[in-house]
């Protein structure tokens, strides 16, 4: 069976635009293929050196992605930090990666320019330490977003390289993995651009009904079309989006017909839609809080998930020290 690696930045909380456009992907992933989806506590601090208290952010997350349906009985889903082979390939590649391909990385070059005070050497490797993340499980595919292409690129190449250097045919090269079809990106309901934590416009699956509502009800609109069968302005098609998105295609057409004959009253559109973002939200809600409630359940997921993979990824470095030359 094809085996699929997906990261996950312990960092804030799940949103709607999270969920449809990453989330709902994993849970279709975990029945289709062998995935090891980890928590990426390690990387975090190429950014953040004072990450406060990881435990409690990592606890977090995964809290909201067992709430959302990820099966840890299907998929391993477990903490970088807890598989520690994970550094003993990482040093293994980074041997083998050179300074000047390293630092011709876009992400780098972007990062270094944004804390320039704090241009350190996992910065620089972070390619390398996600190369390891992947092909630790020998994996054969990475869903990720366009911006990740070039971190796959190097990924691919220090597999390929690897395989030269000593001579074997051992790690597979990485594919990256595109929703083609599926992918949905989620509006921000601020008039334009989609929606994200660090916009500021983001609607959290734990997000209560009441804040819901304040969020929906604040959406930018306009005072209305003057002339039938008009082309929405941005802020209008992403309501629309959204009602695409979480609600039935009635209440859609229903709306949509209301805009097309001039007869839109967006009061009532944002009503509708906040309602049908709680209804969808408040049983994840629910499974949310009272996952996180449970410290036993999930100190058993995470040791579960551990396991699981620490399974995986000594089976491929032992492989790796013999063929290197650690006998
Ligand atoms: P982030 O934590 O913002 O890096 O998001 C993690 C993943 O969620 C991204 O790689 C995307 O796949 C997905 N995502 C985030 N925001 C949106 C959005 N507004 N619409 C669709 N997908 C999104």
């Amino acid at each position: 069976m094809e085996i699929v690696v997906s990261g996950i930045r312990p960092t804030g909380n799940l949103h709607l635009g999270n969920y449809f456009g990453a989330v709902k992907n994993f849970l279709r992933l975990q029945d289709e293929y062998k995935c090891f989806f980890f928590i990426a506590d390690w990387h975090s601090l190429t950014t953040h050196p004072h990450p406060g208290d990881v435990t409690v952010n990592v606890r977090k997350i995964l809290a909201e992605y067992l709430a959302c349906g990820i099966d840890p009985e299907k998929a391993a889903i477990y903490v970088q930090s807890d598989v520690k082979e994970i550094l003993e390939l990482y040093l293994f590649l980074n041997m083998n990666a050179y300074l000047g391909e390293l630092q011709r990385v876009t992400s780098f070059k972007e990062k270094a320019r944004k804390q320039p005070e704090n241009v350190n050497a996992g910065l620089l490797t972070y390619p390398t330490l996600m190369a390891a993340d992947i092909i630790i499980h020998k994996a054969n595919k990475v869903p990720v977003g366009k911006d990740q292409e070039q971190n796959m690129e190097m990924a691919r190449k220090f597999a390929r390289r690897f395989n030269t250097i000593y001579g074997v045919d051992f790690f597979p090269e990485p594919e990256s993995y595109y929703f083609t079809g599926e992918a949905v990106k989620v509006p921000g309901l601020d008039g334009s651009g989609k929606m994200g934590k660090s916009e500021g416009n983001a609607i959290y699956l734990v997000d209560d009904a009441a804040t819901i509502r304040k969020k929906v009800m604040k959406a930018v609109t306009d005072s209305g079309p003057t002339e039938p069968n008009s082309v929405k302005p941005e802020a209008i098609e992403n309501l629309f989006t959204m009602l695409k998105i979480v609600s039935s295609p009635d209440t859609y057409d229903y709306f949509n017909e209301k805009y097309n004959c001039c007869e839109i009253r967006y009061g009532d559109l944002k009503k509708q839609l906040a309602e049908d973002i709680v209804q969808f939200t408040a049983p994840i809600r629910e499974r949310i809080l009272e996952i996180s409630a449970d410290v036993a359940y999930m100190d058993k997921v995470v040791a579960q998930g551990a396991e699981k993979a620490r399974e995986s990824a000594s089976r491929t470095i032992k492989e790796v020290r013999k063929i290197i030359g650690f006998k």
